[in-house]
């Protein structure tokens, strides 16, 4: 019987572990395929407190598993196929087996959004990307093209401009919603240029990709750009597959909780990207994560009936 059982090795995931490690709740971890979540897969991250020249994504993240692991959090590469709340304790079931847990805190995240345009599947892997830490290296002195116009788009294109010898950044407006800083240096380096008002209606190749049909969404016209790959940055949606009709979700699918990171079921908690929607950031993830695994402790006080200090938090 497992204590606390953390869904997800993202930042949220990883700051759970920390706090539940530190609180003697020997926590497991279930880390999915990779750890570190959307964070791992961020070429730079610049605005993580205490990182005044920036970090790696993946820097971060074997950072936080460190200090888990440092605290007794155990983690376990598995993935999780149903989940059971209806039953106290609550029923996970991972490939390895079956796990009985007092609390649970989902941390599972969201994944790319993806075009949904002939050709996207097809040549995934094949010049279609979603991660530019993973496949920019491929890329050196070719042409490649980003989709999107938020701070993923821009600033994984700005990396992309360390191998590629040109980046188009192919954006359904004609104003990012970037953050300033990132706008201006990505307006700066001259190996991007921006396709304004314009969508991807398909990806094309032989064996790999060699182009993007594109149309601009005020005159209609369409056109073929050559590309060498294509990296997607249209947003993300929630990874809650597994919790439809267990949890409350909203219509977009993420995790409905209250202030203190309840889910709709007494002792299951939500946390991170997966139901916060104000800010998508590792550090409001992190936050988050501590939130959660503080008030699985105060749950697990409350079932064996001790006594437990109030805390300010809301
Ligand atoms: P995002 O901020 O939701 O931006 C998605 C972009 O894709 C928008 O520009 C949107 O266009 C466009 N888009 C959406 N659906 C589309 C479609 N079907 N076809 C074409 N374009 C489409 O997503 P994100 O950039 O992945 O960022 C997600 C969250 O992580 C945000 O909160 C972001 O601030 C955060 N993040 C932060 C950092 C950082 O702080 N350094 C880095 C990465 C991500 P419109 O503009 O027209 O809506």
């Amino acid at each position: 019987m497992e204590n606390v059982v953390i869904i997800g090795s993202g930042p949220a995931g990883l700051t759970a572990a920390i706090y539940a490690g530190r609180s003697m709740l020997n926590p497991l971890v279930i880390a999915g395929h990779a750890m570190g979540g959307q964070a791992a897969l961020t070429a730079e991250i610049e605005n993580y407190p205490g990182f005044p020249d920036g970090i790696s994504g993946p820097d971060l993240a074997q950072l936080f598993q460190r200090q888990a692991e440092k605290f007794g959090a155990r983690i376990e590469y598995d993935i999780v196929t149903s989940v059971d709340f209806s039953r106290h304790p609550f029923k996970i079931t991972t490939y390895g087996g079956e796990i009985e847990a007092k609390t649970v805190i989902i941390c599972t995240g969201v994944s790319p959004r993806k075009l949904d345009v002939p050709g996207e599947k097809e040549f995934a892997g094949r010049g279609v990307s979603y991660c530019a830490t993973c496949d920019g290296f491929f890329y050196r002195d070719k042409v490649v093209a980003v989709v999107g116009g938020g701070d993923a788009a821009v600033e994984e294109g700005l990396y992309l401009t360390r191998f590629a010898k040109k980046v188009y950044l192919i954006h359904r407006r004609n104003r990012l919603r970037a953050n300033p800083s990132a706008q201006k240096r990505a307006e700066q380096n001259e190996k991007m240029a921006f396709v304004w008002n314009s969508v991807v209606t398909e990806v094309v190749g032989d064996d790999k990709v060699t182009g993007l049909r594109i149309r601009n969404v005020e005159t209609g016209e369409e056109s073929l750009l050559p590309v060498d790959g294509v990296f997607v940055y249209i947003g993300q949606v929630p990874k809650t597959d597994l919790f439809v009709g267990q949890v409350e979700m909203d219509e977009a699918g993420f995790i409905i909780t209250d202030r203190r990171m309840h889910t709709s079921v007494p002792g299951v908690f939500a946390a991170g990207d997966v139901q916060g929607r104000v800010l998508a950031q590792v550090v409001t993830a992190a936050g988050s994560g501590a939130i959660a695994a503080m008030e699985a402790e105060r749950f697990l006080a409350e079932l064996e009936g001790e006594p437990y200090p109030e805390r300010k938090h809301g």
